[in-house]
């Protein structure tokens, strides 16, 4: 018999009738003769509603409590869930992370899932029961609730169908599957039948939304193939598998964008060795993530500049702790940044046959007047920072100028 593990995020479950829905929709798979473990996400607006409450108590929320809090959104749905199943006339239980033992590390509100203990979740199976598991949480070796980051029950699924060896991992969300961009910003954009975990990974990281990334990483170790599809069609959606040749065909994959990024560059930084360390270990230490980082050459007089980007949440933070820092190193030019920003991005595992794909970018950004702040590329990606309010602008433009709403036609082909 099948086992499927099926997620649902919180559009799909955004109001009591949307989770009959889904109970509808799970049964009749279950009908089909197999075995479900259903994770579903807290109704959409619920986790963001719960943070604004935690923001009237304290200006820094408490990491701790902010996981009992943002917890509980999920607690609701799995609950409804269950009764909707029953009420259909079929048996359900519901499960917290802490009942199935989603063991994570003790990170609140980034927590990483460690080990899952699938006996209990298997015992249901065997009684005949659907088994819906509260997506986004679980509890560290102390007991404390823990939770994986926003979007984080992707993750609490794929890492389900890993550890019971599930023969799917669906995750049914609000759009038909991993397009060539996101669809609610370009109406071009075009629906990819299957991707590669290496282009996702990418993808995801650099914006696109639609899946969690860490999700993307488990599926990428244990082999986990993905099916995102929409929950309000019943529409092939895209499947997330490993690379074959012709991925390779398709040069570039995917526009992606990124508005949670802030610039920060330090000017009249003394150009010798150890700066860099001087600087970023600080920043590291104050648990501040940075991406992209330039240095510029010495321009001749011993000085150089430093630019970067970290987490916009942290944009703040940095400049202040830099504050310090920056007297420390005899940096002369002072700080100064920009929260306005976007990095966007093209991706494609075909890049790293072909050249010319970045300066086709800067081309088609620069022809729209559109100013390019850092640049950093990877064997199948290249990112630009660029002003905030060109996103929209520069999203489609790309995604004409790299044809992605065409089909593929086969590289053999594109030669005779
Ligand atoms: P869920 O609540 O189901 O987890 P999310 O809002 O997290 O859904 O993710 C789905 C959204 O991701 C879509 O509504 C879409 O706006 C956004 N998105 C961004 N980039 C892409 C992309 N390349 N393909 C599909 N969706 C994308
Ligand atoms: N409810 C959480 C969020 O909104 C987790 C999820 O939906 O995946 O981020
Ligand atoms: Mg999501």
């Amino acid at each position: 018999m099948a086992l499927i593990v099926q997620k649902f995020g919180g559009t799909s479950v955004g109001d009591p009738e949307k989770i009959k829905n889904v109970a509808r929709r799970v049964l009749k798979k279950q009908k089909e003769g197999c075995q479900m473990v259903v994770v579903l996400s807290a109704m959409s607006g619920e986790t963001n509603r719960l943070t604004d409450f935690a923001l009237q108590m304290q200006d820094i929320p408490d990491t701790r409590e902010m996981d009992v809090l943002l917890s509980s959104g999920e607690q609701v749905t799995i609950s409804l869930f269950a009764m909707a199943v029953k009420a259909f006339g079929d048996d359900c239980i519901s499960f917290l992370g802490d009942q199935v033992k989603i063991i994570t590390d003790s990170s609140h509100t980034k927590a990483r899932i460690e080990s899952i203990d699938t006996e209990r979740i298997i015992e249901n199976l065997e009684a005949g029961k659907i088994v819906v598991v509260a997506g986004f949480q679980g509890v560290d070796e102390q007991g404390n609730i823990t939770t994986l980051g926003r979007g984080g029950s992707d993750t609490t699924a794929v890492a389900l169908a890993a550890a019971l060896k599930a023969d799917a991992c669906e995750i049914f969300t609000d759009v038909e599957g991993v397009y060539t961009t996101d669809p609610n910003i370009c109406d071009k954009a075009k629906k990819i039948d299957r991707i590669s975990y290496d282009e996702m990974l990418e993808l995801a990281s650099l914006g696109a939304k639609v899946l969690d990334i860490r999700s993307v990483t488990f599926a990428k170790q244990y082999n986990v193939p993905i099916h995102v599809r929409s929950t309000f069609t019943d529409t092939e959606g895209t499947w997330i598998v490993e690379e074959d040749k012709e991925m390779e065909g398709r040069i570039v994959s995917g526009v992606t964008y990124n508005k949670n990024e802030a610039r920060i560059t330090i000017s009249g930084v003394p150009d010798q060795p150890g700066i860099a360390a001087k600087i970023f270990t600080p920043i590291s230490d104050a648990d501040i993530i940075v991406d992209m980082i330039i240095q510029n050459q010495d321009t001749g007089n011993g000085l150089t500049d430093m630019t970067f980007t970290v987490l916009r949440s942290d944009f703040q933070r940095t400049k202040q702790l830099l504050e310090t820092i920056v007297k420390k190193t005899g940096a002369t030019g002072g700080i100064h940044g920009s929260d306005t920003i976007t990095k966007i991005s093209i991706v494609g595992v075909g890049m790293r046959n072909h050249s010319g794909i970045a300066s086709t970018m800067f081309s088609v950004l620069s022809r729209e007047g559109i100013n390019i702040s850092m640049i950093s590329t990877s064997e199948i990606k290249v990112s630009c920072i660029i002003e905030e309010k060109y996103t929209e602008l520069a999203v489609r433009t790309l995604h004409d100028a790299f044809e992605l709403d065409k089909d593929t036609v086969p590289e053999e082909e594109t030669l005779t």
